[in-house]
């Protein structure tokens, strides 16, 4: 299978998720997570009308960014943050999905270049706190919202979420439920139009529970080795 077929596949999919559970699939935004896959791989993609990647290993996003030629792509920081990569992902990424702390906020606000448009943010929140320990707690979530709200360089734009994984749909739709029920909390006070939630394996259960910003990865460019196959840690 090539990726325009992959790709097309996966469309496929989503509008039969959209139908399946009453939703419009204009409202689902396909991001396509390159990481670990070849800068060949990416302009196939785009050839085949994707124009948003996700990238989660700095340096390698680094060398596919400054090499690729398409200047409509809108790249997506999604791997763990560290601070002393802020000030690279603020002048390389469109997006960042993966910020979860008040100082990587503030640095990325301002490390931003101002001759760029404001960075697109999504806070990505640790409601399933047994899996991973990236994230912010949904206790601190509110001030963070608040604080991102008011920085002069940066969109806020949503919620991020990485469920464990679950091979029982009503389970996946279970947890992207609860993160659903998140996002309603704050999607009017903070203006947020982002529910960034759904994978290869569970793109079909975050359908049903609202999301609108699907991440896929190995649906798309085939299966990953196993040493990098998990989430960024
Ligand atoms: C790798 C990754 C994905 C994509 O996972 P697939 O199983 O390849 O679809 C999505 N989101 C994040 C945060 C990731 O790290």
């Amino acid at each position: 299978m090539n990726i325009a077929d992959q790709i097309q596949q996966v469309r496929l999919n989503i509008q039969s998720c959209c139908l399946e559970y009453q939703r419009n699939s204009q409202e689902i935004r396909l991001l396509a997570v390159s990481k670990t896959y070849p800068l060949s791989q990416i302009q196939a993609a785009y050839e085949a009308g994707i124009t948003e990647f996700g990238e989660s290993y700095l340096q390698e996003a680094l060398h596919k960014i400054k090499q690729c030629q398409q200047t409509a792509i809108q790249w997506h920081f999604i791997g763990p943050l560290q601070s002393n990569k802020t000030r690279t992902i603020a002048e390389h990424f469109h997006w960042v999905q993966s910020l979860d702390s008040e100082k990587n906020l503030i640095r990325l606000n301002d490390q931003r270049p101002l001759h760029l448009p404001k960075l697109q943010v999504c806070l990505q929140v640790n409601l399933f706190a047994e899996t991973h320990k990236r994230g912010i707690g949904t206790d601190l979530l509110p001030d963070l919202l608040a604080l991102a709200r008011q920085m002069p360089n940066i969109t806020l734009r949503g919620l991020m979420f990485i469920p464990p994984q679950q091979s029982e749909l009503n389970q996946q739709i279970q947890q992207f439920r609860e993160a659903a029920q998140i996002y309603h909390q704050y999607k009017d006070e903070f203006a947020l139009d982002t529910l960034s939630m759904g994978m290869s394996n569970d793109f079909c259960a975050a359908i049903s529970a609202g999301t609108t910003l699907i991440r896929i990865g190995q649906r798309i460019f085939g299966s990953r080795e196993e040493s990098s196959s998990e989430p960024a840690k």
